[in-house]
């Protein structure tokens, strides 16, 4: 069931947005060679807790298999769900964040791939075109639209630069949980799967490969690879579908104002 949220709701939510904009903000201070993923993952917990959040990734997930950190940091071939510990980061690496925090009673998620250093050509490709699949979807998260357009527009432009695109992880409804309906693939058809409303509440997450778009699982349970082990980009805004064109709720601004890196987004202005 797709719940259509009020404007007050949605103010809730933008502040848990900006709340998880910021703490990616905060451990992006931190990122250098050297530093253990796990550190990053302290930092983001003081800093969530600080500011009166309670980090929704810890302990999500069923008894026995629960998710253990505040962050996941997944490093090059890690496509999502890495857990955070001593692994430390070198030049060269490309580094996902994904930062979920509930504050009253409200979710947002959203996530980052930062570079470490000086990265390859084929990394700089890798998240340019994976920054943009993501702002490519959100332009069509409009009312009227369905989802598949969303999707279309996300797997079409990834592929036509040579990539894979992730089919078995999506992005997905939140609002009052982190998870809610309707999934949002980032492979699909125009026109196709659930019409978009406004007030509806998405997390849009493209997960793009540089190789296949195969993925497993590590015996950790939670940490997803690439099945060839190529490099791959992660990000996540959270929008509000709206008449026209979406709002996007989190930002990337906070965490640009750290690594001085200009992000063209002016395609979004046409
Ligand atoms: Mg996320
Ligand atoms: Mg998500």
């Amino acid at each position: 069931m797709i719940l259509l949220k009020s404007e007050q709701e949605i103010d809730k939510m933008r502040i848990s947005a900006q709340l998880v904009s910021k703490t990616l903000a905060e451990v992006a201070k931190h990122i250098k060679p050297g530093v253990a993923t796990g550190y990053l993952d302290r930092v983001a917990e003081e800093y969530i807790v600080k500011n009166d959040g309670r980090p929704a990734f810890k302990g999500y997930g069923h008894p026995g298999n629960q998710f253990p950190a505040s962050l996941c940091i997944s490093v090059n071939e890690e496509v999502v769900h890495g857990i955070p510990g001593s692994y430390e980061l070198k030049n060269g690496d490309i580094v996902s964040i994904d930062c979920g925090i509930e504050k009253d009673g409200y979710f947002g998620d959203s996530a980052y791939t930062f570079i470490v250093g000086e990265i390859s050509d084929t990394n700089r490709k890798l998240l340019d075109t994976t920054m943009k699949a993501l702002y490519l979807g959100i332009e069509q998260a409009v009312h009227g639209n369905s989802i598949g357009d969303m999707s279309y527009a996300i797997q079409n432009y990834s592929e036509s630069q040579g990539f894979g695109v992730v089919r078995d992880l999506v992005g997905h409804g939140l609002g009052k949980n982190l998870h809610e309906d309707p999934s949002v693939p980032n492979f699909g058809k125009k026109g196709r799967g659930e019409r978009l409303r406004s007030g509806m509440t998405l997390a849009v997450e493209p997960m793009i490969n540089t190789g296949t778009h195969r993925v497993k699982t590590l015996k950790d349970g939670w940490t997803i690879v690439t099945a060839d082990m190529k490099p791959s980009a992660h990000y996540e805004h959270d929008i509000v579908v709206r008449e026209g064109s979406a709002e996007i709720l989190s930002t990337f601004a906070y965490i640009e104002e750290i690594t001085n890196i200009a992000i063209d987004n002016n395609f979004l202005n046409g």
